[in-house]
């Protein structure tokens, strides 16, 4: 896809704000940051300064793109937003935030994360898998690190708490080059999911 068609798409980023983890997992987010730059999209994610959160931004930022990060106003307070994204938008509450995150959305990337990030993720796949929210999510599987939780999942379509539709909700990659392909070539989500959003 060319950088014209790219060009003004919000790609919302859901990553981790650990600075203890493996920094491989750091620079794949500074790849990512890189890549959606040059495409120029623009990088929407938390807002923090630090973990791969703060190596997203940092290198969209040093790579010309643009960057806006969504944090809740306690979060600021406890100085952890970044301080030189091109822009910072206040939110009341985590409720809040995944909710403007999810309305701006043209795209969603989901990286190897703790909790923070995993709340993020099923957040949208439920919002998908009701229809409200119909855009792409692809995840990085780096280091297979999201493993345990594709067998979940499948487990919890095999055990009928989810339809096999549900499995194409998400699209895994294993290399962070991958994503931006693997965005382009999403088949398109129905509206009308809430159909089949039951069992
Ligand atoms: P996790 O994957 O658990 O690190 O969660 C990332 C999410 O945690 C972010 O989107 C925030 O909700 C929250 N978070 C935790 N610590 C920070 C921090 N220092 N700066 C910004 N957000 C943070």
């Amino acid at each position: 896809m060319s950088d014209v068609v790219n060009r003004g798409r919000h790609v919302l980023v859901f990553c981790a704000s650990s600075g203890s983890c493996a920094p491989a997992f750091h620079s794949a987010a500074a790849a990512l940051g890189r890549a959606l730059a040059r495409a120029g999209d623009t990088v929407v994610y938390g807002g923090g300064a630090v973990g791969s959160m703060g190596a997203l931004a940092n290198a969209a930022l040093a790579e010309g793109g643009r960057v806006v990060g969504i944090i809740p106003r306690f979060m600021r307070e406890r100085e952890w937003a970044h301080t030189g994204i091109s822009e910072l938008r206040l939110v009341d509450d985590m409720q809040q935030r995944k909710r403007e995150m999810l309305a701006i959305a043209d795209a969603i990337v989901t990286l190897p994360g703790g909790s923070g990030t995993f709340e993020e993720l099923f957040e949208a796949l439920t919002s998908k898998r009701l229809g409200l929210f119909c855009k792409p999510i692809v995840i990085l599987n780096q280091s297979g690190f999201y493993d345990p939780l594709f067998a979940l999942l499948k487990s919890s379509v095999s055990e009928r708490f989810m339809s096999e539709e549900h499995l194409e909700m998400w699209h895994a990659v294993d290399d962070v080059d991958h994503v931006l392909p693997a965005i382009a070539a999403a088949s398109p989500w129905p509206e009308d999911a809430l159909r089949f959003a039951t069992r």
